[in-house]
């Protein structure tokens, strides 16, 4: 995948995570509760620590400073997702409102709770924001069987490119759940499933999951279009990425913690399914999940 002389998107934040336990308010609280209210020092810091962490994300704009490989790319496909979407919605006679994307380490706190590394990428409705964990890519790489962090085999450049549009992919999956929470669907989905069973919520939210996928392809289809950004071997990438990673979290406000779904996210063949209607068409009137068969 092609990404690299394109502009990035503005709407990337970094949260500080164990950061912010550490930083200068933590340090500003600490020496307070020290001098002030005479605390020991050592346990000043330790409240102070915890009182700033649970104080959740200190979320910061990207600077020039921190912009490694992986946010350089989340910057860039984001823009890729503001692009495409703006233009879509546009065709509607509707206005896109571009989501913000939080790159996080260790913990965070969204509006639908709070979350860790563990929690893996999630959309959150309430705040309209994509969280991604930064080992997330690492750990994609891993578990699709990419030898990104082999020492000494092959060159790193062929290395870094391997499994980038399937990072894409994902990213622009959480994208397409912000686009189901701005056209309204999200809403209509979790008012239904307030008069539903268990097992027929878990079935609309697969749905919900699998017009994610379709509006993937969709992107895919109208970034082509837009910047010829797929090389060969890509929509295989995406593909095997579809199929493994049924790991997405779309989180729901409930309390302190991100409740992960437990549903599943379609079968593998499903998800494949759905993503190549999006990819092939470019058009979201294909991505008609909640009525027939999926
Ligand atoms: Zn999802």
């Amino acid at each position: 995948m092609k990404w690299q002389d394109r502009g990035g998107s503005s709407n990337v934040r970094k949260s500080g995570g164990k950061v912010a336990g550490g930083g200068i308010l933590g340090l500003i609280i600490a020496a307070v509760l020290w001098l002030v209210f005479d605390m020991n020092p050592m346990t000043a810091y330790q409240t102070a620590q915890s009182v700033t962490a649970s104080n959740g994300a200190e979320v910061q704009p990207v600077s020039e400073m921190d912009n490694d490989r992986d946010t350089r790319f989340v910057s860039v496909v984001l823009a890729d997702t503001e692009a495409v979407w703006h233009q879509i919605f546009q065709e509607m006679g509707r206005t896109y409102k571009e989501p913000e994307l939080i790159l996080f380490s260790g913990r965070v706190q969204s509006a639908c709770g709070s979350a860790t590394s563990a929690t893996g990428p999630f959309y959150c409705p309430g705040d309209q924001r994509v969280y991604l964990d930064t080992s997330f890519f690492a750990e994609m790489r891993h578990n699709l069987g990419i030898s990104g962090d082999q020492q000494g085999s092959g060159d790193a450049e062929n290395q870094d490119k391997a499994g980038d549009f399937a990072q894409a992919y994902v990213i622009a999956h959480e994208v397409g759940h912000h686009v189901q929470t701005l056209l309204g669907i999200s809403q209509k989905v979790n008012e239904a499933r307030r008069q539903l069973s268990q097992t027929q919520g878990n079935e609309l939210s697969v749905r919900q999951e699998l017009q994610a996928d379709c509006f993937a392809g969709v992107w895919a289809n109208r970034n082509q279009q837009r910047v010829q950004f797929l090389e060969e071997g890509d929509i295989e990438e995406a593909l095997n990425a579809a199929s493994q990673i049924g790991d997405d979290r779309l989180a729901q406000a409930s309390g302190r913690e991100v409740v992960p779904d437990n549903f599943t996210h379609g079968t593998s063949q499903q998800r494949v399914n759905w993503f190549v209607r999006g990819l092939e068409s470019g058009d979201i009137g294909r991505c008609d999940t909640f009525s027939g068969a999926i």
